[in-house]
């Protein structure tokens, strides 16, 4: 195995607890969680295939053993061990707000692949607490709710990054171009009546060359895997609070418009990563530029519930997220 070295934290969250880690080479998302996130992740992959496709692709679970001052590992593939890294201590940067656990799953880092991935997390839901949350943590909830575009909209934008260009400098924007917008965008600045202009401030980014043809093109995108995930949680018995959608997509406008072109050359044309791509080249690793992702992620506080309906909590926020980019991709 490689060594505790050459594991680094995960520099390109947006949203959610401190302590996420990588490897090396950022295919890998490691994340410190309960077990019953676990849970949910392997009774998907088992029972939920149409589900588990909108799932980060699964690669298995570590578990930090105290004991023998090592990890064991459980569930990784094989080639997974061959090739990455597992760090020997999970979580050990410093953080304030870290979960206290010795599990973490191992996941498909979504945004790995692309040039400059531009990263939004929307958080779902009208309620965002679990039947088992303590009476505070469903106070505090209920207020955040009250506040925000959970209430009416039944979502909010945890956080985004949006590059801005090579030279791009000026407020919230990092040292690579990237514009940041925190936690208290969607906490504190965003309403019913402009939230869509986030998802504007996310999709087109002129100084980075995302014109509006581009922009479209990628919110159409986005519209049509928001619209199967619609349908798919219209279809299945769930319950998923604060669980969020993860949008991924090329910012490098120039990458992006030369991934659009290859992949329009290419069966398998504006086809979601996740696609099942056949091909002559199927031996080959898949090579071919990113263009974008949605995934549905967070599921600390997920369940299959048989026989109780869909899931109409999370669907109220798919719902206004499918409009509001049906919208952006239409004018
Ligand atoms: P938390 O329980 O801390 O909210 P999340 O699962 O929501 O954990 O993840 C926190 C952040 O980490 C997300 O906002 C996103 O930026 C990033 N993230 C989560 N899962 C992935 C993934 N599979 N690939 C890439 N980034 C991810
Ligand atoms: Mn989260």
């Amino acid at each position: 195995l490689p060594t505790r070295a050459d594991l680094v934290a995960y520099q390109q969250g947006v949203a959610g607890h401190d302590g996420t880690l990588c490897d090396v080479d950022g295919e890998l998302f490691i994340k410190p969680c309960t077990p019953a996130e676990v849970a949910f992740y392997e009774s998907s992959l088992a029972t939920h295939q149409d589900f588990a496709e909108f799932m980060p692709t699964f690669l298995g679970t570590l578990t930090l053993d105290e004991q023998q001052n090592g990890q064991t590992i459980e569930e990784v593939g094989a080639a997974l061990i061959a090739k990455h890294t597992i760090p020997d201590v999970l979580g050990a940067t410093k953080s304030s707000k870290k979960i206290v656990t010795d599990q973490a799953v191992v996941l498909e880092n979504a945004a790995h692949g692309f040039v400059k991935p531009n990263i939004l997390d929307v958080k779902l839901g009208v309620r965002l607490w679990a039947d088992d949350a303590h009476q505070d943590k469903k106070t505090r909830f209920d207020k955040v709710t009250e506040e925000t575009t959970h209430k009416d909209l039944g979502f909010r934008i945890a956080g985004m990054r949006v590059w801005q260009g090579a030279k791009a400098v000026g407020k919230d924007i990092d040292a690579d171009g990237y514009k940041i917008y925190d936690k208290n965008y969607g906490r504190f600045d965003l309403h019913n009546g402009n939230v869509h202009e986030a998802f504007k401030n996310f999709i087109f980014a002129e100084s980075a060359g995302v014109d509006e043809e581009l922009g479209k093109l990628v919110a159409q995108a986005f519209h049509a895997d928001v619209c199967r995930i619609q349908e798919v949680l219209e279809g299945q018995e769930s319950v998923m609070f604060s669980s969020s959608l993860l949008f991924v997509f090329e910012g490098d406008g120039v990458a992006l418009r030369s991934a659009m072109e290859e992949a329009s050359r290419s069966p398998a044309t504006l086809q979601n990563d996740d696609g099942d791509v056949s091909s002559e080249e199927d031996e080959d690793e898949d090579t071919s530029p990113k263009i974008y992702s949605v995934k549905v992620i967070d599921f600390a506080h997920a369940k299959w519930t048989p026989g109780m309906g869909p899931d109409e909590n999370s669907l109220v926020g798919v719902r206004s997220v499918a409009n509001i980019l049906k919208d952006l991709g239409s004018v």
